[in-house]
């Protein structure tokens, strides 16, 4: 059976985007050019060959192996000089089962699926599919001197894309006839044009631009958020804890110690609340829950102030740039009393957490005697959290 191989030109230079670096390397909304493009056309072939400058090598086995999302196997082959070089040096690794080969540069990374698939089917039916849409702007043929020598008529000029798709034998041919006669094109569609073979054209599309200038870059990020949902920068936590009461020991709530003849069993201060709130705050980043950071076969945090915990916490939201929006702590005890208390531990917490007292909710609630909070066993403790990540 005839399969279809994808050969992505990850060879393009950056001089044009005033940088060294290749531009197919270059992240774009939080993810290369080049595993962009493969994953475009993964899910339309059998196989993928990335070719590649020799400086880059590693670069690139790095977006294939760990950063494309691909449903096809995925080879590398070393480019040559030219663009046209490095598409034979594609050629050249292509399996034997191909019979449809589609080239695409990959800084063409916002290729779409109808666009692919046009050029698919007119390759398949035809021999060949070339992606192109009309040209809007009037096109002017000037010498050096920049006097206008002639006016193009718009209503046959396309500006031509990738992919660029052909029966196998065809590009095979026309690449070879091009190296015999040191012929080279700008794309590959012109080497079979020169042949005398049929080139078709599909359409492609206005959002297909290649990345060559660091405006096309910023034009990439406006196309692609417009056309994806944003990810809210918004995140939600929730935590919750147990203590069990134990004489002989103070009962530290939200930083305040209460009077009451009981406090809290524990390996730090034990208070319930600020552990429920770190919980919380953990949770909205996805980084584990306080046993985790602060294991209580530690004796680092044997007696420690729970405020000190939360600091720390507070330490890792920095790292990850993310600001609480508001917190609200509801402590579910039979006893003691915690309304009169309620305004100091808003306060504390509020100044440990950095941010103004409305966004700290701290409620007590009792259980109507049910259940080992009813009894007085213990003190048990919710919270929720919202965070706001800032870039
Ligand atoms: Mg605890």
């Amino acid at each position: 059976m005839s399969t279809v191989t994808g050969i992505v030109l990850a060879g393009g230079s950056g001089t044009r985007m005033g940088m060294a670096k290749n531009k197919t390397l270059l992240s774009l909304c939080g993810k290369s050019v080049l595993a962009r493009s493969m994953e475009a056309l993964a899910p339309f072939v059998d196989d993928l060959i990335v070719v590649y400058r020799g400086e880059d090598r590693e670069a690139v086995q790095d977006v294939a192996a760990r950063e494309a999302v691909l449903s096809c196997p995925v080879r590398m082959t070393l480019g040559g000089d030219t663009r046209q070089a490095s598409v034979r040096s594609g050629l050249a690794a292509l399996p034997d089962s191909c019979g449809t080969v589609l080239i695409h540069d990959a800084a063409r990374c916002l290729v779409d699926a109808e666009t692919i698939l046009r050029v698919l089917q007119s390759a398949k039916e035809y021999g060949s599919g070339v992606a192109a849409v009309p040209v809007v702007d009037t096109i002017k043929k000037a010498g050096e001197a920049l006097e206008v020598e002639e006016t193009l008529r718009r209503d046959q000029l396309w500006a031509v894309q990738t992919p660029q798709g052909f029966r196998r034998p065809l590009i095979e041919q026309a690449h070879a006839e091009a190296e015999k006669d040191g012929w080279v094109g700008t794309d590959d569609a012109s080497l079979l044009e020169r042949l005398g073979q049929p080139v078709h054209l599909v359409m492609g599309s206005r959002h297909n631009i290649k990345l060559t200038t660091p405006e096309d870059l910023a034009m990439a990020e406006v196309f692609l958020r417009g056309s994806a949902p944003a990810v809210s920068p918004l995140r939600i936590g929730q935590g919750y804890d147990v203590h069990q009461f134990a004489q002989g020991r103070p009962l530290i709530l939200c930083g305040i110690e209460v009077p009451y003849s009981l406090g809290l069993d524990g390996h730090s201060d034990a208070d319930v609340a600020v552990h429920a709130l770190m919980d919380a705050m953990l949770g909205a980043l996805s980084l584990g829950d306080i046993g985790k950071h602060f294991p209580d076969t530690d004796d680092r945090y044997r007696g420690i102030s729970s405020l000190e915990l939360l600091r720390h916490v507070m330490g890792l939201m920095a790292e990850r740039h993310a600001q609480l929006v508001n917190a609200d702590i509801t402590i579910v005890a039979q006893t003691p009393k915690l309304a009169p208390y309620i305004p100091a531990m808003r306060a504390k917490l509020a100044e440990v957490l950095a941010v103004p007292e409305d966004r700290v909710s701290v409620k007590a609630t009792t259980t109507e005697r049910l259940g080992f909070e009813g009894r007085k066993e213990g003190i048990s403790s919710q919270a929720v959290v919202l965070m706001q990540l800032t870039d």
